[in-house]
């Protein structure tokens, strides 16, 4: 099954839904960033809330970045998602492996740490605005939920999982995203808190073959509500060949002369895919050449 979401209402406008199954792009940034294991759930939540997050952008120059700032082992995650279900992100340092919590899940929280969580829209017509809530607890879900609920004065539960093999790669991944409405009735309040208990782990569902429109149907039960819409997921970088050479060509001249006289060429690696792009002394000499004709 390929990766998407889906974004419903509910409750006649009250409630809004999003669920997503996430497996095949967490796993892509798993084997090109070499997480391990702690690392890669904590990168999965966080693109996998990215995804959801990003869900309501609507214009394909539109973007959403995620940056979870917290001061534990993987020194920071950032994501970022556009309007057309491209995800991207990356840990600081991938090679995160800490001992389970005493529940046998993954220590996200404590690889993570404390610290403070980042959301920053880029809109096409509102502008670039930036949001922020301290972490409450590092795991991801329930610092996006605080985050929706204190800074962005929107009740929301959020739920994302990950699961990883014991070969490393990762087996399950999925989330789901519920925001109220203050005219939410108590009564539908009451049943939704009700269904996330029933549904559990949503990386569990997801390993057990359920869809996005099944975790969503888990999740509004006794809610009348109608899907709005199904995108595709997928990890994508902005990154090419040509950007990394407009990169080479903003350094200054004696840069520029000792990656071609010391270096003989350069190699530039893209943080977000870990793509690594590299240019012979040939194509370092051009840009340098191309530069001083221009100075
Ligand atoms: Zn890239």
């Amino acid at each position: 099954m390929a990766d998407y979401l889906v974004r419903a209402i509910g409750d006649g406008g009250n409630v809004r839904a999003f669920a997503a199954v996430t497996t095949d792009l967490v796993e892509e940034a798993r084997r090109r960033h070499d997480t391990w294991p702690t690392a890669t759930a904590a990168l999965g939540r966080a693109l996998t809330g990215t995804a959801m997050l990003a869900a309501t952008l609507k214009d394909p120059d539109e973007s959403l970045t995620l940056r979870v700032a917290g001061d534990g082992p993987l020194r920071g995650i950032i994501c970022d998602a556009d309007e057309q279900g491209q995800v991207r992100g990356y840990v600081n340092e991938p090679h995160v492996d800490l001992d389970p919590t005493p529940q046998g899940k993954l220590n996200v929280g404590g690889a993570v740490g404390s610290g403070m969580l980042y959301v920053t829209r880029q809109l096409a017509l509102q502008g670039i605005y930036t949001g922020s809530a301290e972490l409450v607890s590092g795991e991801i879900a329930e610092d996006l939920a605080y985050y929706l609920t204190r800074s962005e004065q929107t009740p929301s539960a959020v739920g994302i999982g990950v699961r990883v093999g014991p070969d490393g790669a990762v087996v399950a991944a999925g989330g789901y995203m519920l925001q109220l409405l203050p005219a939410t009735p108590d009564a539908d309040r009451d049943r939704l808190e009700e269904n996330l208990v029933k549904l559990g782990s949503v990386s569990l569902a997801v390993e057990q073959g359920m869809t996005p429109e099944e975790i969503l149907a888990a999740v509004l039960s006794g809610i009348d509500y109608q899907i709005l819409e199904r995108r595709d997921l997928r990890f994508a970088c902005k990154c090419s060949r040509e950007r990394a050479l407009g990169a080479i060509a903003l350094l200054d001249e004696k840069d520029l002369a000792a990656l071609v006289e010391e270096d003989r060429g350069a190699e530039l690696t893209c943080h977000f895919c870990n793509e690594v792009y590299r240019f012979s002394e040939e194509e370092v000499r051009r840009v340098r050449e191309g530069m001083q004709r221009t100075q």
